[in-house]
Order: C-alpha cells, then structure tokens, then sequence
C-alpha cells in the first residue's frame, strides 16, 4: 500500500499514482475501521463517509490531524533510500524557494492565532504576531484575509486551506464561514474575537470576546 500525509505535494502526486496503477485512491482519512475500510471527510467535512476498498493496492493520503503523533522510532518497517527520481522529461528543476519563517509550522503547532477580514489590513497583523510571539502560536488566517491581500496563501485555514487541529485555536475577526470551520472545528479549544455577537463562530467557540479586536489584542498581549 503507498501512504502519505495529506500535503498539497502528495495531493498533487498521490492520485497520478493512484491512476497509474488503475486504483481508486482514498483521500485524506480520519479513522482506519480495517485493513480495508477507512473513514473520510464529505462535503467540507460535513459528513462522515465510511469507504470500502477491494483495490489490492491501496494508494491513501492521510489528515495527520486526526491521528496521534507516531513515535518517531521503533517501527518495523524498512527504510530504503531512493536514489535520483526518474526522467523527468522534458521539465527540469530550476530553483526552490522555501518560506523561512521562526514560527512554528501552522500544520503541526500547538497553538494558532488567525486573522480574517476584521483585521483590516496586513500591517494590522502585527497585533496578531505579538500575541502569537507571547504564546509561541502559528499566525494562520481566513480565506478573505489572503483574497484581500493582507497574507501570504500558505497561511490560509480551511477547505481550501490548510487543515489545523491545535490544542488552542484564537480567531480573530473571522466570521466562521462553513468553509473556514471546515480547517480549524477539530481545534481542542477555541475561542473566537468577534464584534458581531451573531457571528457563526460563536456557535463553535469555547470562549468568545465579543467586541473590537482593536482593543482586546492590546489587552490580551498585555495581559500574557
Ligand atoms: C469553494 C470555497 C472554498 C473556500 N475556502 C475557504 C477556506 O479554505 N478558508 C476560509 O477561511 N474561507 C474559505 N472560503 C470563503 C468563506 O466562504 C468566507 O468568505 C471567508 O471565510 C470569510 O472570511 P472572514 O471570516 O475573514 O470574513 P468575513 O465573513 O467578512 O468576516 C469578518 C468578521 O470580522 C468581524 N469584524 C470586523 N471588524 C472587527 C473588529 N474591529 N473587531 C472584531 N471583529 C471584527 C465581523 O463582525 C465579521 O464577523 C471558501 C469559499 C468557497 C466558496
């Protein structure tokens, strides 16, 4: 079976495998039932569909949100260098820009601190990154944050997004649009800043701030 973590680079290749080995391919499971039944999120992860393969080989990409983390030794299994990929054809690597950043890796942090259109403007940010430097948290942000021009994609939560489910999750100016919810609704704790009382996220947070982030970012960081 090929398994992999469901990352925009195994997205892209997985289902290329799948189509060249004339399998049916199983994206991103949260659960395995059995060697051969596995669950998966539906309809931006509305719904649970329980799947069933008779495929000999399997080709899966796993959420690695929805699991514990593995030790990092001990397995069984062998590990075998590959050497130099195979033909490229007629594309050929140029260069490769990797975003350098101190924080930690939204994916995989403990804590995530987004933004959405709330936050106004990019430079506004930076009351997000001096409460996330306080609480050593990820800067993630919604879907019209990135549109607007306010951050960079790569930080963008949700369907279309990445997918986080950190120990604690802060929103902040983000109304919880079911697109965004579909990114971040695992999170353990959540607590959302919003000046709309009636914003959908409330109906998703632990904790709410109801009021203007303007002034309970200053507070909060303050306060840490
Ligand atoms: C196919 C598809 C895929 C999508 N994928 C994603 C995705 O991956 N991720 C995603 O996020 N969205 C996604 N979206 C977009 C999604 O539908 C919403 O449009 C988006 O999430 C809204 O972002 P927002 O909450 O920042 O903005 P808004 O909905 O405009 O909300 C802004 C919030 O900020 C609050 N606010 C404003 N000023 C202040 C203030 N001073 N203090 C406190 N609160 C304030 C407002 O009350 C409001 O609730 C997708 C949409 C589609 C159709």
């Amino acid at each position: 079976h090929i398994v992999a973590a469901a990352s925009s680079t195994s997205k892209d290749a997985m289902p290329r495998v799948a189509a060249l080995l004339d399998v049916g391919q199983l994206s991103e499971i949260i659960a395995v039932e059995s060697a051969d039944t596995f669950k998966r999120p539906i309809y931006a992860g509305n719904a649970i569909a329980t799947v069933q393969s008779q495929d000999a080989v399997k080709v899966i990409t796993v959420r690695t949100s929805a699991f514990d983390k593995a030790a990092a030794e001990g397995g069984s299994a062998s590990v075998e260098a590959v050497g130099t990929a195979c033909d490229a054809g007629t594309s050929s690597f140029v260069s490769e820009e990797l975003v350098k950043s101190d924080r930690p890796d939204l994916a995989a942090a403990g804590i995530v601190i987004s933004g959405g259109r709330g936050m106004g403007n990019g430079e506004n940010f930076a009351l997000l990154e001096k409460v996330a430097d306080k609480l050593g948290a990820a800067i993630g942000a919604s879907r019209a944050a990135v549109d607007a021009g306010f951050v960079s994609n790569d930080l963008q939560v949700g369907q279309t997004g990445k997918i986080v489910a950190p120990e604690l999750y802060i929103a902040v100016g983000i109304s919880g649009a079911i697109q965004h919810l579909a990114g971040m609704k695992e999170s353990k704790v959540i607590v959302a800043i919003n000046k709309d009382e009636e914003a959908p996220i409330f109906q998703v947070a632990d904790y709410g701030l109801v009021g203007d982030l303007f002034e309970i970012l200053p507070e909060l960081e303050a306060k840490l």
